[in-house]
């Protein structure tokens, strides 16, 4: 999608992202987000750059290993800037799915949650993803982060932002 007005006309939302990362946030303050390119810029740029944006994170337990069976604390992120129904109840579909950063490996770990990177055969890729802290097994996004199916209970809600090389809770 191209800019329709403004100084940067007929230029491309990662583009714009790209000159001047301000800008959106500029549109914004001013009134714009129900604008389509404000639209289109929150459903693409954070995913691709999750360090550089804030992201809510639910804490959940009692959730049940596929292969020992004991349970665990899971970790799921959220878009706050994107309304989704689908977070408290069951199924529950999270954000980052594939995609979470290294630099969360140490953050989740604060909060009980074991995340490490491994390989996937379903993606036939690395990716960072939840570790049974029983059996060492790991539980893939599929089942944990995309379309979470286990009826779990929320242990913490918080806001988090990358600052100085390190996540941390915004208070
Ligand atoms: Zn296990």
């Amino acid at each position: 999608m191209e800019m329709t007005f403004g100084k940067y006309k007929g230029k491309t939302i990662k583009e714009v992202y790209r000159r001047n990362p301000s800008y959106f946030s500029w549109m914004k303050d001013n009134g714009m987000s129900n604008k389509p390119e404000y639209q289109e810029f929150i459903v693409t740029i954070p995913y691709e750059h999750p360090e550089r944006f804030e992201w809510e994170v639910d804490i959940r337990s009692e959730y049940q290993c596929w292969k020992c069976k004991n349970i665990m604390n899971i970790f799921l992120m959220f878009n706050p800037e994107i309304e989704n129904e689908l977070r408290s109840g069951y199924p529950i579909i999270s954000d980052l799915a594939y995609n979470k950063p290294k630099s969360l490996i140490p953050f989740a770990k604060e909060y009980g949650v074991h995340l490490e990177e491994r390989y996937s055969k379903v993606t036939q890729s690395m990716y960072v993803m939840h570790i049974c802290p029983h059996c060492k097994m790991h539980q893939g996004d599929n089942y944990v982060v995309e379309d979470n199916e286990q009826k779990t209970d929320l242990v913490r809600r918080m806001r988090i932002v990358f600052d100085n090389g390190i996540w941390r809770e915004i208070r």
